[in-house]
Protein backbone atom coordinates (compact mmCIF):
# COMPACT_ATOMS: atom_id res chain seq x y z
CA UNK A 1 0.00 0.00 0.00
CA UNK A 2 1.65 3.60 -0.72
CA UNK A 3 1.96 5.67 2.21
CA UNK A 4 0.36 8.72 1.45
CA UNK A 5 2.77 11.48 3.13
CA UNK A 6 6.77 11.18 3.79
CA UNK A 7 8.05 11.05 6.30
CA UNK A 8 5.17 8.75 7.85
CA UNK A 9 4.73 10.08 10.93
CA UNK A 10 3.53 13.59 9.27
CA UNK A 11 -0.08 11.23 8.06
CA UNK A 12 -3.04 12.75 9.27
CA UNK A 13 -5.16 11.33 12.52
CA UNK A 14 -8.69 9.76 11.26
CA UNK A 15 -9.82 13.08 13.14
CA UNK A 16 -7.97 15.48 10.85
CA UNK A 17 -8.96 13.19 7.84
CA UNK A 18 -12.51 13.89 8.84
CA UNK A 19 -11.61 18.22 9.27
CA UNK A 20 -10.78 17.68 5.94
CA UNK A 21 -13.85 16.02 4.46
CA UNK A 22 -15.88 18.71 5.72
CA UNK A 23 -13.87 21.48 4.34
CA UNK A 24 -14.18 20.03 1.11
CA UNK A 25 -17.88 19.20 0.93
CA UNK A 26 -18.62 22.64 2.38
CA UNK A 27 -20.22 24.80 -0.61
CA UNK A 28 -17.54 26.11 -3.32
CA UNK A 29 -17.56 28.79 -6.06
CA UNK A 30 -15.29 30.43 -8.43
CA UNK A 31 -14.58 33.37 -7.29
CA UNK A 32 -12.53 35.20 -10.01
CA UNK A 33 -9.87 34.59 -13.03
CA UNK A 34 -6.83 37.18 -12.88
CA UNK A 35 -5.17 37.91 -15.30
CA UNK A 36 -4.00 40.84 -14.77
CA UNK A 37 -2.60 41.98 -10.69
CA UNK A 38 -5.68 44.69 -10.67
CA UNK A 39 -7.56 41.43 -11.04
CA UNK A 40 -6.62 39.59 -8.24
CA UNK A 41 -9.31 39.47 -5.50
CA UNK A 42 -8.80 40.90 -1.89
CA UNK A 43 -7.39 38.37 0.28
CA UNK A 44 -9.95 37.38 2.71
CA UNK A 45 -9.70 34.13 3.42
CA UNK A 46 -6.62 31.63 4.08
CA UNK A 47 -5.39 30.53 0.53
CA UNK A 48 -3.76 27.78 -0.72
CA UNK A 49 -2.48 27.94 -3.83
CA UNK A 50 -1.60 24.83 -6.75
CA UNK A 51 1.00 25.06 -8.92
CA UNK A 52 2.49 22.66 -11.42
CA UNK A 53 3.73 22.69 -14.63
CA UNK A 54 1.40 22.00 -17.57
CA UNK A 55 -0.07 18.11 -17.76
CA UNK A 56 1.12 17.45 -13.93
CA UNK A 57 -2.40 16.49 -13.05
CA UNK A 58 -3.50 19.79 -11.35
CA UNK A 59 -7.07 19.61 -12.57
CA UNK A 60 -7.34 15.92 -12.22
CA UNK A 61 -6.37 16.39 -8.69
CA UNK A 62 -8.27 19.49 -8.48
CA UNK A 63 -11.32 17.47 -9.08
CA UNK A 64 -10.32 14.51 -7.12
CA UNK A 65 -9.84 16.59 -3.71
CA UNK A 66 -13.04 18.38 -4.02
CA UNK A 67 -15.09 16.24 -5.91
CA UNK A 68 -16.05 19.35 -7.92
CA UNK A 69 -15.10 18.35 -11.74
CA UNK A 70 -16.62 21.62 -12.22
CA UNK A 71 -13.63 23.18 -10.49
CA UNK A 72 -11.70 21.92 -12.88
CA UNK A 73 -13.47 22.33 -15.82
CA UNK A 74 -13.47 25.57 -15.07
CA UNK A 75 -9.49 25.85 -15.19
CA UNK A 76 -9.43 24.37 -18.46
CA UNK A 77 -11.60 26.60 -20.28
CA UNK A 78 -9.86 27.79 -23.11
CA UNK A 79 -9.00 31.74 -22.21
CA UNK A 80 -8.62 30.40 -18.41
CA UNK A 81 -5.79 28.21 -18.33
CA UNK A 82 -3.47 31.28 -18.25
CA UNK A 83 -5.12 33.10 -15.80
CA UNK A 84 -4.61 32.77 -11.68
CA UNK A 85 -8.53 30.71 -10.50
CA UNK A 86 -9.87 31.43 -7.11
CA UNK A 87 -12.32 29.53 -5.42
CA UNK A 88 -13.96 29.82 -1.99
CA UNK A 89 -15.39 27.09 0.08
CA UNK A 90 -17.37 27.58 2.51
CA UNK A 91 -16.05 31.18 3.98
CA UNK A 92 -13.31 29.06 4.95
CA UNK A 93 -10.60 28.60 2.43
CA UNK A 94 -9.73 30.23 -0.80
CA UNK A 95 -8.30 27.65 -2.92
CA UNK A 96 -5.66 28.93 -6.18
CA UNK A 97 -5.39 27.64 -8.83
CA UNK A 98 -1.79 29.29 -10.49
CA UNK A 99 -1.54 28.64 -14.25
CA UNK A 100 0.64 25.91 -15.63
CA UNK A 101 4.12 26.30 -16.87
CA UNK A 102 6.96 24.57 -18.50
CA UNK A 103 5.25 24.38 -22.21
CA UNK A 104 8.68 23.92 -24.05
CA UNK A 105 7.02 25.47 -27.03
CA UNK A 106 5.65 28.50 -25.22
CA UNK A 107 6.17 31.72 -26.50
CA UNK A 108 9.02 34.26 -24.33
CA UNK A 109 6.49 36.68 -23.78
CA UNK A 110 4.13 34.59 -22.63
CA UNK A 111 6.43 32.84 -20.14
CA UNK A 112 7.50 36.55 -19.38
CA UNK A 113 3.60 37.31 -18.48
CA UNK A 114 2.68 34.46 -16.29
CA UNK A 115 6.39 34.97 -14.29
CA UNK A 116 5.30 38.63 -13.79
CA UNK A 117 1.88 37.45 -12.76
CA UNK A 118 2.71 35.05 -10.51
CA UNK A 119 5.50 37.00 -9.09
CA UNK A 120 2.71 39.88 -8.67
CA UNK A 121 0.58 37.56 -6.39
CA UNK A 122 3.16 35.78 -4.36
CA UNK A 123 4.30 38.81 -3.69
CA UNK A 124 2.74 40.39 -0.22
CA UNK A 125 0.00 37.96 -0.05
CA UNK A 126 -0.44 37.33 3.39
CA UNK A 127 -3.43 35.16 3.53
CA UNK A 128 -1.27 32.55 1.57
CA UNK A 129 -0.94 30.07 3.69
CA UNK A 130 1.28 27.30 1.52
CA UNK A 131 2.28 26.94 -2.34
CA UNK A 132 1.50 22.91 -3.21
CA UNK A 133 3.70 22.38 -5.89
CA UNK A 134 2.57 19.50 -7.80
CA UNK A 135 5.24 17.24 -9.55
CA UNK A 136 4.50 13.88 -11.78
CA UNK A 137 5.59 10.89 -9.64
CA UNK A 138 7.48 9.41 -12.92
CA UNK A 139 9.78 12.54 -12.93
CA UNK A 140 10.59 14.57 -9.74
CA UNK A 141 11.76 17.70 -10.15
CA UNK A 142 12.84 18.92 -13.45
CA UNK A 143 14.72 21.89 -15.13
CA UNK A 144 11.42 23.42 -15.96
CA UNK A 145 10.83 23.80 -12.15
CA UNK A 146 13.83 25.80 -11.77
CA UNK A 147 12.40 29.26 -11.96
CA UNK A 148 9.15 28.63 -9.86
CA UNK A 149 11.41 27.43 -7.26
CA UNK A 150 13.85 30.50 -7.57
CA UNK A 151 10.37 32.68 -7.57
CA UNK A 152 9.41 30.82 -4.20
CA UNK A 153 12.48 30.66 -2.46
CA UNK A 154 12.68 34.93 -2.98
CA UNK A 155 8.88 35.46 -2.35
CA UNK A 156 9.85 33.33 1.22
CA UNK A 157 6.60 31.41 0.56
CA UNK A 158 5.86 27.82 2.25
CA UNK A 159 5.77 25.48 -0.30
CA UNK A 160 5.27 21.80 -0.57
CA UNK A 161 5.68 19.12 -2.76
CA UNK A 162 2.67 17.08 -4.25
CA UNK A 163 3.57 13.54 -6.27
CA UNK A 164 0.96 13.16 -8.37
CA UNK A 165 0.03 10.27 -10.61
CA UNK A 166 1.70 7.87 -8.06
CA UNK A 167 -0.25 4.72 -9.26
CA UNK A 168 1.93 5.15 -12.51
CA UNK A 169 5.22 4.05 -10.47
CA UNK A 170 6.04 0.89 -8.28
CA UNK A 171 6.92 1.35 -4.82
CA UNK A 172 10.27 1.40 -4.84
CA UNK A 173 10.66 4.06 -7.26
CA UNK A 174 8.10 5.62 -5.49
CA UNK A 175 10.72 5.53 -2.45
CA UNK A 176 13.82 6.45 -4.25
CA UNK A 177 11.99 9.51 -5.90
CA UNK A 178 10.86 10.25 -3.04
CA UNK A 179 14.38 10.12 -1.05
CA UNK A 180 15.93 12.25 -3.86
CA UNK A 181 13.08 15.22 -3.95
CA UNK A 182 13.43 15.41 -0.32
CA UNK A 183 17.05 15.92 -0.21
CA UNK A 184 16.90 18.37 -3.31
CA UNK A 185 14.10 20.38 -1.34
CA UNK A 186 16.02 20.91 1.85
CA UNK A 187 18.21 22.99 -0.31
CA UNK A 188 15.69 25.56 -0.53
CA UNK A 189 14.79 27.70 2.57
CA UNK A 190 11.03 27.95 1.88
CA UNK A 191 10.40 23.55 1.24
CA UNK A 192 7.73 22.29 3.81
CA UNK A 193 9.58 18.88 4.65
CA UNK A 194 6.86 16.76 4.35
CA UNK A 195 6.22 15.40 0.73
CA UNK A 196 2.52 14.38 -0.31
CA UNK A 197 1.98 11.21 -2.45
CA UNK A 198 -0.94 11.14 -4.39
CA UNK A 199 -3.54 9.92 -7.24
CA UNK A 200 -6.31 11.00 -8.80
CA UNK A 201 -6.66 7.80 -10.30
CA UNK A 202 -6.96 5.57 -7.55
CA UNK A 203 -7.70 8.28 -4.77
CA UNK A 204 -4.32 7.32 -3.14
CA UNK A 205 -3.60 10.01 -0.73
CA UNK A 206 -6.32 12.98 -1.11
CA UNK A 207 -7.40 12.12 2.47
CA UNK A 208 -4.31 13.10 3.99
CA UNK A 209 -3.89 16.25 1.40
CA UNK A 210 -7.14 16.97 2.53
CA UNK A 211 -6.58 17.57 5.85
CA UNK A 212 -3.55 18.74 5.64
CA UNK A 213 -5.03 22.05 3.85
CA UNK A 214 -7.61 22.41 6.50
CA UNK A 215 -5.08 22.34 8.80
CA UNK A 216 -3.98 25.22 7.08
CA UNK A 217 -6.81 26.80 6.46
CA UNK A 218 -7.65 26.33 10.52
CA UNK A 219 -4.25 27.99 11.21
CA UNK A 220 -4.04 31.26 12.77
CA UNK A 221 -2.52 33.71 9.98
CA UNK A 222 0.92 34.40 11.24
CA UNK A 223 2.53 35.70 8.14
P1 LIG B 1 -3.14 19.56 -15.78
O1 LIG B 1 -2.76 20.05 -17.14
O2 LIG B 1 -2.01 19.70 -14.81
O3 LIG B 1 -4.41 20.12 -15.24
O4 LIG B 1 -3.33 17.97 -15.91
P2 LIG B 1 -4.63 17.06 -16.06
O5 LIG B 1 -5.35 16.92 -14.77
O6 LIG B 1 -5.42 17.50 -17.23
O7 LIG B 1 -3.95 15.65 -16.37
C1 LIG B 1 -3.03 15.48 -17.44
C2 LIG B 1 -3.06 14.02 -17.87
O8 LIG B 1 -2.63 13.17 -16.82
C3 LIG B 1 -4.47 13.52 -18.23
O9 LIG B 1 -4.36 12.64 -19.32
C4 LIG B 1 -4.93 12.78 -16.99
O10 LIG B 1 -5.86 11.76 -17.27
C5 LIG B 1 -3.63 12.21 -16.47
N1 LIG B 1 -3.67 12.06 -15.00
C6 LIG B 1 -3.97 13.01 -14.09
N2 LIG B 1 -3.90 12.52 -12.83
C7 LIG B 1 -3.59 11.21 -12.96
C8 LIG B 1 -3.37 10.16 -12.00
O11 LIG B 1 -3.47 10.30 -10.77
N3 LIG B 1 -3.00 8.94 -12.52
C9 LIG B 1 -2.88 8.72 -13.86
N4 LIG B 1 -2.52 7.51 -14.25
N5 LIG B 1 -3.08 9.69 -14.77
C10 LIG B 1 -3.43 10.92 -14.33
Amino acid sequence: MLGAVYPAEAAPDAEAEEQGRLLFAAPCHFVAGATTEAAIPPATLPEIAFVGRSNVGKSSLVNALTGQSALARVSKTPGRTRQINFFEFGERLMLVDLPGYGYAAAPKREIARWTGLIARYLKGRASLRRVLLLLDARFGLKDTDTPLLKQLNEAAVSFQAVLTKCDLVDEAELDKRVAALAASLAKHGAAHPVIHMTSAQSGAGIAALRAAVADLAAAKLTR
